[in-house]
């Protein structure tokens, strides 16, 4: 298979280091998402720049299951138009999302190691070569992992707060890195990345949603509130994302530390099922064909448990949970007839990475 070679300057238009927020973090250390006790976690920074959180649980009881943001989303029938897209792992072991309209694609995090996502791709028959761009969440080991390895070997920009980007006490050389700058959406090629700032113990933490002609995909992961602006942006989704990281009656009875406990339920930790199960019964547009199920702790959740939870209001909605050991299937999100279904996958993976 033949590709064109790589010109990030054209495929991916430079910011300016000037516009970004200034580069201050209180965080302390860095850490994994994650539950494990054995680990630290972070201070909190930029709360500033995080809109006001909502209480959700209100607006359920005089609201009925399709939301009020539908409009936003609504751009137009676009019948042969989609997104394909995948979560390669989703957990506080790694995550890394695949995002793609079958000529380029990013990925959200780079969790996995360098060899991982190539297997992982591979497996779905996504070259590598479509990969244009790498963006960061923020700075939580199971988020980066792989980052400098990834975009070393493939050469590709990773787009960073720069904030986050000295919270990960990576080394700037390792990789080409651009400055992402929350509510400037970012062109790489066809397809168009938007930033904005969420709720969790981060530096300059980041949720983000891709579009490509008209379809959006968005990735909400690691939040420990709902507020406003993830509610706007899912509202517009016609996939997503949503973590849904444990189950409250699980955390409360299990055993981790009180500290730890109290952490993970608080507004700077992560979205249980139920106030995950509020965002999407709120929010949810109608024309949202997809929900991934997403970071699910692997000690305080059952991947069966929340998945039926949802699908009871799922609708026309499919409801996909996404697995901490392996990638899912590659989805077609689109207005077309096959909308809804996994998308094909060639029968011999392509082999001839890089
Ligand atoms: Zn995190
Ligand atoms: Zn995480």
């Amino acid at each position: 298979m033949s590709r064109q070679a790589k010109n990030y300057s054209q495929a991916v238009p430079a910011l300016t280091p000037s516009n970004g927020p200034a580069g201050n973090p209180d965080t302390k250390s860095r850490t994994i998402c994650g539950m494990h006790p054995q680990f630290l976690f972070c201070g909190i920074g930029g709360l500033s720049q995080r809109s006001q959180i909502i209480n959700l649980s209100e607006n359920l009881s005089c609201t009925p299951g399709v939301n009020q943001a539908e409009a936003i989303g609504k751009s137009g029938y676009f019948a042969d138009m989609a997104l394909f897209t995948t979560s390669l792992n989703s957990g506080s072991n790694a995550n890394c999302y695949y995002i793609g309209n079958g000529q380029e694609a990013v990925l959200i995090d780079a969790g996995l190691s360098c060899r991982e996502t190539k297997k992982r791709m591979q497996r779905l028959g996504l070259p590598m070569e479509d990969v244009k761009a790498i963006f960061v969440s923020h700075e939580h080991s199971d988020h980066i992992r792989g980052l400098a390895g990834l975009a070393g070997k493939y050469q590709l920009p990773v787009y960073i707060t720069p904030r986050t980007l000295q919270a990960t006490k990576l080394s700037a050389g390792r990789f080409f890195h651009l400055p992402l700058l929350p509510g400037r959406p970012v062109q790489v090629g066809d397809l168009t990345v938007t930033a904005f700032p969420k709720w969790h113990d981060a530096a300059d933490p980041q949720s983000f949603v891709v579009e490509g002609q008209g379809i959006r995909v968005g990735v909400f992961t690691d939040i420990g509130a709902p507020c406003e602006e993830v509610l706007r942006h899912f509202g517009s989704c016609h996939a997503a994302f949503l973590e849904a990281n444990y189950d409250e009656k699980l955390l409360e009875e299990g055993t981790y530390p009180a500290f730890l406990k109290s952490r993970i339920s608080s507004e700077h930790g992560h979205l249980s099922n139920q106030q995950a199960l509020a965002l999407f019964r709120v929010g949810r547009p109608a024309f949202m064909s997809h929900l991934f199920l997403a970071h699910l702790s692997q000690h305080n959740n059952c991947p069966q448990l929340v998945g039926q939870l949802f699908s009871h209001y799922a609708g026309q909605t499919e409801i996909i949970v996404a697995s901490r050991f392996q990638e899912t299937a590659l989805y077609r999100i689109g207005h077309g007839a096959h909308a809804g279904q996994p998308a094909q996958v060639p029968a011999t993976p392509q082999a001839d990475y890089v």
